[in-house]
């Protein structure tokens, strides 16, 4: 993956609400950003308190180094209340503008129905993309629970505080994202590949 890692690399991120990129794939794209790539962040909707969560979206966004769209952000919407063909129109121009390098979605074995719904539209619009695409699951229960995911694992060792800032920016979804699980977690992601912290992501695709 270190072509990726190069300077002027471009990284797109699709997390279907606020915080799930920060929670699922925080580290690696502080990474891949103080590497020198250029890293966007795509969310899909927020579905309540949208002020709020605005902000707090901004402020992560900051925090990793990234610019942040928000799909959707009209009114507070699910994932499941958008109709799928305009979810990969959206996701379409977000392509045809970055122009990734590297996509970075949910996984399609992520229990949340909504998370699901964005893994299924990202891969419809790099259906004519040639890109790395990686998928993240994006709490530490489901990470632990699913056995597809740990196909390829990104040392955090570098963006781990970082990373916990990021998610510390959703303040109102704080005390339900508990930060001690995402580093409890990146510990033992570490430990299986073989450094301090690591994320693991399922290797949709990757060329080599
Ligand atoms: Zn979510």
């Amino acid at each position: 993956m270190n072509r990726l890692l190069k300077e002027n690399g471009r990284v797109l991120a699709f997390g279907a609400h606020p915080d799930d990129l920060e929670v699922g794939a925080g580290g690696l794209l502080a990474r891949l950003a103080a590497e020198g790539a250029e890293v966007t962040m795509a969310v899909v909707s927020i579905p309540n308190n949208t002020d709020v969560r605005r902000a707090e979206a901004n402020a992560g966004a900051d925090v990793i180094g990234a610019d942040l769209y928000i799909l959707f952000d009209e009114k507070p919407l699910r994932v499941e209340d958008i109709p799928m063909h305009e979810l990969v129109r959206k996701f379409d121009h977000m392509v045809g503008d970055v122009r990734p390098d590297l996509v970075i979605t949910h996984s399609a074995h992520d229990l949340h129905w909504d998370h699901g719904l964005v893994n299924r539209a990202t891969v419809s619009a790099l259906r004519r993309t040639p890109c790395d695409l990686l998928a993240f699951l994006s709490s530490p229960e489901m990470n632990a629970q699913a056995r597809a995911i740990g196909q390829c694992f990104a040392d955090i060792s570098t963006t781990m505080e970082t990373k916990i800032s990021a998610i510390s920016a959703h303040a109102s979804q704080v005390p339900k994202l508990d930060l001690e699980s995402s580093r409890d977690l990146a510990r033992a992601m570490g430990r299986i590949s073989g450094c301090q912290y690591a994320e693991a992501y399922e290797a949709l695709r990757v060329r080599v």
